[in-house]
C-alpha cells in the first residue's frame, strides 16, 4: 500500500486490514513515497517523519510492515519500479497486490507506465467518499477496468489534507489518527501554522 502518509490515518489502516482479511494476505507492506511525482510542487513533510509515523501506526499489527524502498530510491517514486522490485525479491509465484483508494485509481492513467502497473500487480480499488468508482470503466477504458478488483470496504471520510488543516488551526485529530502518531505530530511540531509561512517542519 503506497502513499505519501503525510500523516498516516485510520482510513489507511482500515483499508489495509480489510484487504488483508478479504484476500487472506500474509502481510501488508506500507510504502511511504520518497519524492511523490504528483506532489513535487507542494511542500511535504520529510520522508523520515512520514516513515516514523507509519511505523508508529502499524507497530501493533503483526501483519503490517513498513518499507524504506521508495524513500531510499533516487529520483521520483514510481509505483511500477516498486512493484517490479517486490516481485523480483519475492520470487516466482508470489503475487503482489497494489491497494489504492478511489481517487488514486481514477487518476492512474497520469502515472508512469499505468498499463504495466495493472498487468504486473493485482490492483485493488477501495471506495473513498467524494469519488465514484462507477466511473472506472469510462476513465480507464473497459480493458484496464476489467483488471482492477473493486471491493466495498467501509468508507471513511478521512484525508491527510484535512488532518494537516485541523492541526494548523488547532482542532483535535483524535480518532482520526492513532494516538502514538498524534504524540509524534505534537512533539515534532508538524503541520502547525505558527512555524513560518505554512512550512511543515518542527518549530525548533
Ligand atoms: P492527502 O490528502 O495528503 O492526499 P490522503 O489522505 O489522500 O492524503 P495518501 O497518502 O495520499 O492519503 O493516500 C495513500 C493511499 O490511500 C491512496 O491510494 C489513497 O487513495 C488511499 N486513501 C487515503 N485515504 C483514504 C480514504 N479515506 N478512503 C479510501 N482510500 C484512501
Ligand atoms: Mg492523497
Amino acid at each position: 500500500m503506497g502513499g505519501t502518509f503525510d500523516p498516516i490515518h485510520h482510513a489507511h489502516l482500515l483499508i489495509a486490514e480489510e484487504i488483508r482479511r478479504r484476500f487472506e494476505l500474509p502481510r501488508v507492506i506500507f510504502m511511504p513515497s520518497g519524492k511523490p511525482p504528483h506532489k513535487t510542487d507542494a511542500e511535504i513533510t520529510s520522508a523520515e517523519d512520514r516513515y516514523v509515523m507509519v511505523q508508529l501506526a502499524t507497530a501493533d499489527n503483526q501483519h503490517f510492515y513498513v518499507s524504506r524502498m521508495e524513500i531510499e530510491r533516487e529520483g521520483p517514486s514510481y509505483t511500477i519500479d516498486t512493484i517490479r522490485t517486490l516481485r523480483s525479491r519475492m520470487g516466482e509465484g508470489a503475487e503482489v497486490y497494489f491497494v489504492t483508494g478511489a481517487d488514486a485509481i481514477l487518476e492512474i492513467l497520469t502515472w508512469h507506465e499505468p498499463d504495466a502497473i495493472i498487468e504486473e500487480a493485482r490492483v485493488v480499488a477501495v471506495p473513498r467518499p467524494g469519488f465514484d468508482l462507477r466511473e472506472l470503466k469510462e476513465t480507464l477504458g473497459p480493458r484496464r477496468a476489467s483488471k482492477v478488483t473493486v471491493i466495498d470496504a467501509p468508507p471513511a471520510d478521512i484525508s491527510s489534507t484535512n488532518i494537516r488543516e485541523r492541526v494548523a488551526i488547532g482542532t483535535s485529530i483524535r480518532y482520526l489518527v492513532p494516538p502514538p502518531v498524534i504524540d509524534y505530530i505534537r512533539k515534532r511540531g508538524l503541520y502547525r501554522s505558527d512555524n513560518g509561512s505554512g512550512s511543515r517542519g518542527p518549530t525548533c
